[in-house]
Parts: structure tokens; sequence; C-alpha cells
């Protein structure tokens, strides 16, 4: 084989399973339980099966981070279904997945709102220039990935839908809006 090829390859963590330690930490924050929602049966050590969030042939990796504590049967059941479209044929809600589609349906508007109320504040992008660099007001993306760990479903779904009477107001100053509210 040409040398140099096998460089992406090993980009790749190549375990199948985790380790004895990181199995034990796994077990310990899935509180001796079957991840699965809809089962939640307490297990043993020994019959905590480790599943993969992302399938191992889908790219997942061996890492606690995509790793699930299973019993045996959800093990099966799961086969190689990632976890999100395993629990949404449980009929589980992928309280995760539905939270960034939530967030995804609110607009700039709404998300920047939220992000005031939660005191968060999300930078935009600097660019760089050959003469210069100039600061992109943040986009939803970036917002969205800064709200999902922070707002509730709830939270989310009871935001007004559009707030027009405030966006006629300021519409006049929209010229300075970005740059009030990234306090330049
Ligand atoms: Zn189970």
């Amino acid at each position: 084989m040409a040398m140099g090829f096998g460089l992406f390859d090993d980009d790749r963590d190549e375990r199948r399973t985790l380790g004895i330690r990181e199995k034990q930490i796994l077990y310990r924050n899935a509180k001796k339980r079957c991840q699965n929602p809809a089962c939640g049966r307490r297990i043993d050590f020994d019959e905590m099966q480790v599943g993969h969030r992302t399938a191992w042939s889908k790219g997942g990796r061996t890492t606690l981070k995509n790793s699930v504590c299973l019993c045996y049967r959800c093990n099966k059941l799961q086969g190689k279904d990632s976890w999100a479209v395993f629990l949404r044929k449980q009929g589980v809600k992928d309280e995760k997945a539905e939270l960034k589609n939530s967030l995804e349906s609110l607009s700039l508007q709404q998300l920047k709102a939220l992000a005031k109320k939660h005191n968060i504040k999300v930078k935009g992008r600097t660019e760089e220039y050959l003469f210069g660099s100039e600061r992109k007001p943040p986009t939803k993306k970036q917002y969205i990935s800064r709200l999902k760990g922070v707002v509730t479903e709830k939270e989310v779904k009871s935001m007004p839908k559009k707030a027009k009477s405030v966006k006629k107001k300021r519409k006049k100053r929209s010229s300075g809006f970005w740059d009030d509210f990234l306090g330049f």
C-alpha cells in the first residue's frame, strides 16, 4: 500500500468495545439501568451491553459519549439502528432532537430574544479579509447550538409566534441593530 494513504484510516478509533474503566463509568452514569427509556430495567454490571448511539457500521466511534448502557434484549432490539431511530421505533421521544427541531423553526429574532432571556451572549464569526476584518452577526445555527443545552421544549413552544409589531417599530433603525446588540 502506498505510504500516507493510511493516514485517514488511522483517524478512526479502531476499538469496538469500551475499556473496563469506561464501562464502569457508563454503568454508573446509567444508574445501573438499561438506558432505553421504554425499558429502564435494572441490570447487573455483567449483564450490561454497550450499545452505540451512532452505529459502528455508520462511523460511530467507541467512546463513552457514543455509548449507551443496555440490557441484552434492548441491545438486540436496537440492532443497527442509530439511537434516535431506535427510540422513535420504541415510541419514545428523542427530546434533544425535538428541541433542536423546535429551535430551528424559530426566527432569528425569536432566538435572539431567548438568548437575551437566558443572558447568553452569542458572538458572530470574525471574517478576516486582506485588509482588515469584519464581525459577522451570529447565525441561527450559532444561536441554536448555544441555546439547545439551556432552554426547554416548553419554553420554545411558548414563544410568541412572530413579533411583528416589534419588528415594525425597529425597522427604521435596523442599520445600527447588530452594532447595538454586540455592544459596539
Ligand atoms: Zn432494556
